[in-house]
């Protein structure tokens, strides 16, 4: 089955019992027994529920994995593969990873002492000195947040099963419709499911998704024991979601690729950053590893006023954090989601004040140059 059947007839579609063409949500927290300890695969919810299991087969299928696993958040997903280390283990992280995975790492894991070093890892080189004896896992964010960089997921595969390492990638930039992460020997792929694969700013959630049944047994034993888990009825809207991802995808990269040539001939726009133009560092990895570049763009237009001018104007562009919705979203870095990282550390990394970063959404092009056009006078 190719992709965008699995999209709509993959995992478990349908209800047996009443010919339903959609998995009902199933809003129960226990289940009747035939017998003590006799039951029909369903016991209590944290531990398993119809609804969040459909949701499970789809995207481990998607991510061509053996199980999967839904969770409360992105950060719940995440948190949740981190209770795979124990206290005195180390994790080598990208650089520029999203702020919440950041701030787990240093202000809460720190506290269980679960080290980390953040590094550049497009670089193999910097990967490979950071590993010490201690080192347990890869951690790998591809393309970062806001400034695209690509990492090669399968050259940090083969550093990471030479030094017997879980590879880690967070796939959520790209989703699986573009970047199959564990076809590239990834031991685990999770999803902030709240961008792409949900896709219409209604739903927060994460997935996660595994080839090996060790890990998979491992996942589910931490996911039970954590609780962490998605709720029935974010499951269902998720399966929604995943239903139009494909033509979602396929859609906004259209748009991202017109708003790029207009923004490449604006006099106002001094960078862009964006995997698939030939000039970004990444382009030759992210052409070979992903099918698609998505819908994430960010351009520097030189000063931080003009970056707030554009933003108090902008009409179709909304101003928020998050990403991948159906509806253009815009923000400044340097003032919303990076606000944290000192000043000097931001200009360091490229993230200028007059950095802004688009999430690309299916309105009519047309009307968001316009919107644009009209921002930046
Ligand atoms: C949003 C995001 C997360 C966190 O996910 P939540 O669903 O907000 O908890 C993790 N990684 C990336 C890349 C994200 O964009």
């Amino acid at each position: 089955m190719r992709d965008k059947t699995k999209m709509i007839h993959g995992g478990i579609t349908s209800d047996e019992r009443t010919g339903a063409v959609n998995v009902p949500i199933y809003q129960v927290s226990t289940y009747k027994q035939d017998a003590p300890g006799e039951h029909r695969g369903y016991e209590y919810s944290r531990t398993g529920n119809p609804t969040r299991h459909a949701l499970e087969t789809v995207i481990a299928e998607l991510e061509e994995g053996n199980a999967g696993f839904a969770f409360g958040s992105g950060m719940a997903a995440i948190t949740s593969i981190m209770m795979l280390l124990e206290s005195g283990d180390h994790v080598i992280m990208t650089d520029d990873v999203y702020g919440g995975s950041y701030r787990l790492m240093t202000k809460v894991l720190n506290q269980y002492n679960i080290e980390h070093t953040f590094i550049d890892t497009s670089s193999e080189e910097s990967v490979i000195n950071a590993i010490k004896p201690n080192t347990k896992a890869i951690y790998v964010e591809t393309p970062t947040n806001p400034l695209l960089k690509i990492t090669d997921i399968k050259e940090i595969s083969t550093i990471a099963q030479k030094h017997n390492l879980l590879l880690i990638v967070d796939n959520t930039f790209a989703t699986p419709y573009w970047q199959k992460p564990l076809t590239m020997g990834a031991d685990i792929v999770l999803h902030s499911a709240t961008k792409y694969i949900g896709g219409h700013s209604d739903v927060v959630a994460g997935l996660v998704a595994v080839k090996s049944n060790e890990l998979a047994e491992r996942i589910h034993f931490i996911q039970n024991s954590v609780g962490a888990v998605l709720g029935p009825q974010d499951s269902w809207l998720l399966q929604r979601g995943i239903k139009t991802l494909a033509i979602r995808m396929e859609a906004i990269e259209q748009n991202t690729k017109k708003l790029i040539a207009y923004l490449e001939q604006n006099p106002r726009v001094e960078k862009i950053y964006y995997p698939g133009l030939e000039n970004h560092p990444g382009h030759h990895i992210a052409k070979q590893q992903a099918s698609g570049f998505g819908g994430m763009v960010s351009i520097d237009v030189g000063s931080g006023d003009l970056a707030d001018k554009i933003l108090s104007k902008v009409e179709f562009f909304t101003l928020a954090e998050s990403l991948g919705a159906i509806e253009s979203l815009i923000s400044i870095p340097a003032k919303m989601t990076h606000a944290s990282i000192p000043a000097d550390r931001r200009q360091e990394l490229g993230i200028t004040d007059g950095l802004i970063r688009l999430s690309v959404g299916i309105e009519d092009i047309d009307d968001l140059i316009d919107d644009l056009e009209k921002s930046m006078q």
